[in-house]
């Protein structure tokens, strides 16, 4: 059983590596992100009350979001663990997750900050836009999505910390050298994924 949180700034590479880590760990990736975008490419009713807040890069209401992370995590898929990326971003969002975890009898394991420095984040999401054309990767909403993040989302690191759960893991380098980073990270803390399949 594997319960973690990836956090960090937009661009720090959280979502590459919470794919691979779930794989390793063998439990599902589940970014809140992504779970929108899918929503807002097929036109769903969540998509479509979502749209605008991404488009801005301003978060979503943590009502909507709190309500779709608590269907995901009783999915049958999520009972044995789970990677969130990208949730909780506000302090109503972890007292939610808190809420949810204390309901299912859980706790987390871990909570691993993804660090990187401004120019480098803007540097990779200018990339990301060139080549996926992400609607909030615009010079403007990518500043703007790392004032949220400064202003909501970085004090969660002091929460998580105050519990002893933070690792912090410099995100910059290879994806493969960050991955490895995170890996021996957890395993000082007694985490090993069971799987070599990375
Ligand atoms: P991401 O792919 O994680 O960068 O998320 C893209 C966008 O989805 C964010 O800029 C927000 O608009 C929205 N979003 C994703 N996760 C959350 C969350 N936990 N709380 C609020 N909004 C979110």
């Amino acid at each position: 059983m594997t319960r973690l949180l990836l956090i960090g700034p937009p661009g720090a590479g959280k979502g590459t590596q919470a794919e691979r880590l779930a794989l390793a760990f063998d439990v599902p990736a589940i970014s809140t992100g992504d779970i929108f975008r899918y929503n807002v490419t097929n036109n769903t009713p969540l998509g479509l009350e979502v749209k605008s807040f991404m488009d801005a890069g301003a978060y979503v209401p943590d009502s909507l979001t709190n309500a779709i992370v608590a269907d995901r995590l009783k999915e049958a898929d999520a009972a044995n663990g789970f990677l969130l990326d990208g949730y909780p971003r506000t302090t109503d969002q972890v007292a939610e997750l808190d809420r949810l975890l204390v309901s299912g009898g859980t706790q987390l394991d871990v909570v691993v900050l993804i660090t990187a420095d401004t120019d480098e984040v803007v540097a990779r999401l200018l990339k990301r836009a060139a080549e996926q054309g992400r609607a909030d990767d615009t010079a403007e909403v990518i500043r703007h999505r790392l004032d949220v993040y400064a202003e909501q989302t970085a004090p969660l690191i002091d929460v998580y910390s105050a519990r002893s759960l933070v690792v912090t893991i410099d995100g910059l380098g290879a994806v493969e050298v960050v991955t490895d980073r995170i890996l021996a990270a957890l395993a000082e803390r007694g985490l090993r994924p069971d799987s070599s399949t990375l």
